[in-house]
């Protein structure tokens, strides 16, 4: 191994010392706000206060028994939207489903319902990440413990993109020693890509989010060139108002309806270095990088998870990868 791979391990474990003395309550902002949805809310409206709210994600909370009842997530409209495909003749039904019938959804469609892992905010941040890699979460609720009453509370939710935002402005002294190219790291995912086109319809889309486990498909036109990206966010506009009948409209159509402050897709190149790659998470609201040839082709994809994944556990013991 030459000087570079030195410098690169140094570069890792300096950001992994920093995530072990840092706690996910660092990860938060000084003032914030919190949107909790009662789980008694009909999923209809609860689309709404998302939307409005500029958010895609919410805690649940069981007021009856006074509980934090899960994440709201755009995997739960996918799976109304699955359910809404098998039981077309149920669509009155699902007009009136409440976010408490969210775990009967995944059962009638066969799903098996997510783990709801939450982390104590005070417990070392890296045990957050290797929870989210373990149980492939994107997000994970902070729950503590009220002294007084014994009663649950989710102080907030962080993502992988928050941590990954968190490390690249506190380390750049660490992050800049990453100077191995995304080509040499192997980082992402290069074969069997999930992809549509302009033309695909919205439902054809969600199948294949489904059927690959992931989170956006690239938008190719005929010749491999990246057009757009088309991700599991992009549901919560299209089924807004209980318009299930039109998930049968095109991609194209769909990411027209997409948010005024929607920040745009992040390509990158399979010469780019990690270091750049921290220096753009630094900077943009970036959720996963496009990895295109100087013609704008399509290679390959680079989730935060992958990022994630190789900033904590490259290196590491076997049984570390495996996640125990
Ligand atoms: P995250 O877990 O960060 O939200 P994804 O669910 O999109 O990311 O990605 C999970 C895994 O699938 C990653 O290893 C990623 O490289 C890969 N992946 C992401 N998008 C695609 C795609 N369109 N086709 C094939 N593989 C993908």
């Amino acid at each position: 191994s030459g000087p570079l791979d030195k410098e690169q391990m140094q570069g890792l474990r300096g950001v992994r010392e920093f995530l072990k003395v840092r706690t996910s309550y660092d990860v938060l902002p000084l003032s914030f706000r919190l949107v909790v949805l009662d789980n008694n809310l009909l999923i209809k409206k609860s689309l709404n206060i998302l939307i409005q709210n500029g958010i895609v994600s919410a805690p649940l909370w069981d007021s009856q028994n006074s509980a934090f009842a899960g994440l709201l997530t755009s995997t739960d409209f996918i799976n109304v939207i699955q359910y809404y495909c098998q039981f077309p003749d149920e669509i009155a039904h699902i007009d009136q489903f409440r976010l408490s019938s969210l775990r009967d959804i995944e059962r009638a469609i066969g799903v098996l319902p997510l783990e709801t892992v939450s982390v104590h905010p005070m417990r070392p941040l890296y045990e957050a990440c290797r929870r989210m890699l373990k149980t492939r979460a994107r997000r994970i609720p902070l729950v503590d413990r009220d002294d007084e009453t014994g009663r649950e509370m989710v102080v907030s939710v962080i993502t992988q993109y928050r941590i990954l935002k968190f490390i690249a402005v506190n380390n750049e002294q660490y992050t800049m020693l990453l100077k191995k190219p995304v080509r040499e790291l192997g980082l992402g995912t290069y074969k069997d890509l999930a992809t549509a086109t302009m033309g695909s319809s919205v439902l054809d889309v969600i199948h294949l989010m489904v059927k690959y486990n992931i989170s956006a498909v690239p938008i190719i036109d005929k010749d491999n060139r990246v057009l757009n990206l088309f991700e599991a966010v992009d549901v919560i506009p299209c089924i807004k108002g209980g318009a299930y009948d039109e998930l049968s409209a095109t991609v194209g159509e769909a990411l027209s309806r997409r948010a005024e402050e929607f920040g745009g897709i992040y390509t990158c190149n399979e010469d780019d270095r990690l270091d750049a790659i921290f220096d753009t998470i630094r900077k943009s609201r970036v959720h996963r990088l496009i990895v295109v040839d100087d013609d704008n082709r399509l290679k390959g994809i680079i989730s935060l998870s992958d990022i994630l994944k190789y900033v904590l556990l490259y290196g590491e013991e076997d049984d570390d990868i495996r996640g125990n």
